[in-house]
């Protein structure tokens, strides 16, 4: 499904960028990972060898996407290595989970910086490189975003911007071929979630319809579509990946 594309994953290394990796890579895409922390340095390393044995090629560049600049470079690479960019996938994110009233302005502040301001920064540049080629662009909302949920503030506000924000895009580009959409998941296991109290992760489990946690995987499949051909006429749309919990 996407022989010959080059697609570029930001937050790759782990959870449901990794996932996405794996599965772009599986359906023919060359793949530009991308991490931020030290510690993820070693386990990129070790996807470029699993993607390469694949029989694609795979490059992991380590990026900020909160910084303009290192955004900018990362897309550059991406350019340079494989000459274009087809597909990015805005998934890098991260959560700072706090009541409103205990909340600190720097809780706020990193998760808008990350989550909101980091998919403006690669789409800005990307948008750029598709200008000639079209191409495709997935943007990791959340049902939170479409929800709420108490204790997130922060990252349902950054959320519910990137479906304005897809939205938006959405309309600058279609006339130039470059697709917009975003994928809102439900509670998905990786290391996000994981840090949860189990009680906590029962009481989420009891309003999902579908009665268990999506997986990594499931997540890739919907991306997949998105990225691919077979949704060659749909741009701006959210679609919820959440086994029914914000139904
Ligand atoms: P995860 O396992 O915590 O992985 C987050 C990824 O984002 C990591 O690869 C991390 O890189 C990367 N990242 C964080 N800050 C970054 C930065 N400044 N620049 C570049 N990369 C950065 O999270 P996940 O559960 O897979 O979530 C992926 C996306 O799905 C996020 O946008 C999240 O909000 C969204 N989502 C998740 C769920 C869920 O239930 N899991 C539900 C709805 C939406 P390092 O490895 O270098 O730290």
């Amino acid at each position: 499904m996407l022989k010959g594309k080059v697609a570029l994953i930001t937050g790759s290394v782990r959870g449901i960028g990794k996932a996405i990796s794996l599965c772009f890579a599986k359906a023919g895409a060359n793949v530009v990972l991308n991490y931020n922390s030290e510690k993820s340095k070693e386990d990129a390393q070790d996807l470029v060898e699993e993607i390469r044995s694949m029989g694609v090629k795979a490059v992991a560049v380590k990026a900020d996407v909160s910084k303009f600049e290192e955004a900018k470079e990362l897309i550059n690479t991406t350019i340079h290595t494989f000459g274009k960019l087809d597909v990015l996938v805005n998934n890098a994110g991260i959560t700072k989970d706090m009541l409103l009233i205990r909340m600190t302005e720097e809780e706020f502040d990193q998760v808008v910086s990350v989550n909101l301001k980091g998919v403006f920064n690669c789409s800005k540049v990307a948008t750029k490189a598709m200008l000639k080629t079209g191409g495709s662009i997935i943007n990791m909302s959340s049902v939170v975003g479409i929800n709420g949920n108490v204790g997130q503030s922060n990252y349902a506000a950054t959320k519910a911007g990137v479906i304005g924000f897809t939205k938006s895009v959405a309309k600058e580009f279609a006339s130039r071929k470059i697709r917009v959409n975003a994928i809102a998941p439900g509670f998905i296991q990786t290391d996000m979630t994981e840090v949860l109290a189990d009680k906590v992760k029962e009481e989420v489990q009891k309003n999902i319809p579908m009665k268990r946690f999506g997986m990594g995987d499931e997540v890739a499949q919907v991306a997949l579509f998105l990225a691919s051909d077979l949704a060659s006429y749909i741009t701006g749309e959210v679609i919820r990946v959440d086994g029914g919990m914000a139904m």
